[in-house]
């Protein structure tokens, strides 16, 4: 009998699900937590939300732990690469709250343009003034949807209802598949000046970092609005407190924050602000299902089954090895996806020297590697190849049972609407590396924070680009540069301990030698 501990409050609907398939499900009491390594050494499965940290050293303890079922999506709190590396798989729930979060996007526009929570507020304090309240209709407005992924479609489906005309940007879609939705696809410099509300709907990646910047807010129409119920960070906050102040954006709603809980209020209390304390997915419904999700992608998979939303593979890097390779070739294809930009719409794969049974997971964690630029969290391991299909994006698969210069090598082509780009890398011992960029040959880590720039090859460059960023206080642990024959132009590859700031990138570009530079955030420091 499996036996399952419940570490965090689960909503009962998934407890119910858990108990009736026969399995003993013990809730962990407030004794019990601080000998949870001690205990979790007699389950089989636990089920986490956010409170409880999943570590190496529960993982390691946890002798008979098959699954880790986190009741809803992003798993900072379980360290999912030890669980990876001891075959513990990780199921998720990452579409249990589309529907609440989409929701409360209606709500927080209707309150924002009818300036309902104003008017709440001082009538609640005996003010009576209906000519203060004065707001638009959504009727024949153009709502402009930024992120035109599963939250942003229902969105727009939702506003289409009410009488709005919908444009989005998306530059990850196919734009055939987007024509099939009925929805026109522009450049973010085309629908900014067009939208009477702009809605965000992106992850956070390092693309959308500060997307709606201070430049961007200017591009919006005079008196428009902003709806912000994905996540903080995507907006500029202090451009955007500017912009109201100025008059620029008639009101911004934000369920999201580049700092949760917020120490500075100047936004959030604006007259013209409406703003929730990240409260999308907060409804009983997506409680509910985040919690009969969970428990029954944690009941498929102690019983075996693949077709989980896992955030990782059932794999024993100690009996297979393959786990370092799945690495590579994630980090590679999303090296090369970043470089590339633009949307995919092929990826090849090519193995060399790797084994028969390594290669499906090989070339899925490339694909996941792939799309993750633009996914975030959205995409794993179990989904990739389904996201992949219903994105439009073709996977090509070669390999050969030698590799000439390595033991083994890793191969990823990315074509799409940017060009193409080839980036190849082998194992170091465990260790990643990229050992080509374009036939460019160099040899870095695959991890921290990526700086490529594509510079014309004369003396000086590198040391220009050091001391720009020596005095951002950005350190660089690592340089690699490298040429092609007969040609003018280099690669640099820096790995740097600090992200730097837009600012810092900016006089890098500036620099007249630099063609072009890119960062790719790769993780694992
Ligand atoms: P999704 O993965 O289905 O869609 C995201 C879309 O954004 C994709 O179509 C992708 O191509 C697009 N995208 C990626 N980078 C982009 C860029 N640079 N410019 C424009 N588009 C880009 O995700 P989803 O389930 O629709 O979630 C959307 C957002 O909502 C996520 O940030 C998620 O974390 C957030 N969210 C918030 C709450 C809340 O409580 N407020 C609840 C659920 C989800």
């Amino acid at each position: 009998m499996n036996r399952i501990l419940i570490c965090d409050p689960l909503d009962p609907s998934g407890l119910e699900i858990l108990t009736q398939s026969g399995a003993e499900v013990h809730q962990l009491t407030a004794e019990e937590r601080p000998r949870l390594v001690e205990i979790v050494g007699e389950f089989d499965a636990m089920v986490v939300r956010s409170a409880t940290q999943v570590t190496a050293e529960i993982l390691h303890a946890g002798k008979r732990l098959r699954v880790v079922g986190r009741a809803g999506i992003g798993v900072d709190n379980v360290d999912v690469a030890a669980a990876t590396e001891l075959g513990v798989l990780v199921v998720n729930a990452p579409t249990a709250n589309l529907v609440s979060a989409t929701e409360h996007t209606m709500a927080l526009m209707l309150v924002l343009l009818r300036r309902v929570a104003a008017a709440d507020g001082a009538l609640k304090s005996g003010d009576w003034n209906r000519k203060a309240y004065l707001g638009s209709e959504l009727m024949a407005k153009t709502l402009g949807v930024v992120g035109f992924g599963r939250i942003g479609r229902a969105v727009a489906d939702r506003a289409r209802v009410f009488g709005m005309e919908i444009l989005a940007y998306d530059p990850f879609l196919e734009p055939s598949f987007a024509r099939d939705l009925g929805v026109e696809l522009l450049s973010l410099d085309e629908l900014l000046p067009r939208c009477d509300v702009v809605t965000l709907h992106t992850p956070l990646t390092a693309d959308t970092r500060g997307l709606l910047s201070a430049d961007r807010i200017a591009q919006m129409k005079p008196g428009s609005y902003l709806v912000n119920c994905a996540r903080g960070g995507i907006v500029n906050e202090e451009a955007l407190l500017a912009a109201l102040e100025s008059g620029q954006i008639a009101g911004a709603a934000m369920d999201v924050f580049a700092q949760e809980p917020p120490t500075d209020f100047s936004l959030i209390r604006h007259p013209r602000v409406v703003a929730t304390p990240h409260i999308g997915a907060q409804t009983r419904e997506a409680q509910q299902r985040v919690s009969t999700q969970t428990a029954k992608m944690l009941l498929a998979a102690l019983g075996g089954s693949m077709a989980v939303t896992a955030v990782n593979l059932p794999f024993r890097s100690a009996e297979s090895g393959g786990e370092p390779l799945m690495h590579l070739a994630e980090g590679l294809s999303r090296l090369g996806s970043a470089l590339q930009g633009g949307r995919l719409q092929q990826l090849s794969v090519e193995m060399e020297g790797i084994t028969e049974g390594l290669r499906p997971a090989v070339r899925i964690a490339a694909l996941k590697g792939a799309l993750s630029t633009s996914l975030g969290e959205g995409v794993n391991y179990v989904n990739a190849q389904q996201v992949a299909e219903e994105r439009g994006v073709r996977l090509q698969q070669t390999a050969k049972s030698s590799c000439d210069n390595y033991p083994q090598l890793v191969r990823v082509k990315l074509s799409g609407s940017a060009g193409q780009t080839e980036v190849a890398g082998t194992l170091f011992g465990d260790d990643p590396r990229v050992v080509a960029i374009d036939g460019f040959l160099l040899e870095s880590r695959l991890k921290n924070c990526l700086l490529v720039v594509r510079n014309q090859d004369i003396p000086g460059v590198v040391g220009k680009v050091g001391t720009l960023l020596g005095e951002a206080d950005v350190n660089i642990a690592e340089i690699h540069l490298a040429r092609r024959p007969n040609e003018t132009d280099a690669l640099a590859v820096l790995r740097l301990d600090q992200h730097p700031s837009p600012q810092v990138l900016a006089g890098l570009e500036e620099l007249p030698e630099v063609r072009w530079l890119k960062v790719v955030e790769m993780g694992g420091g």
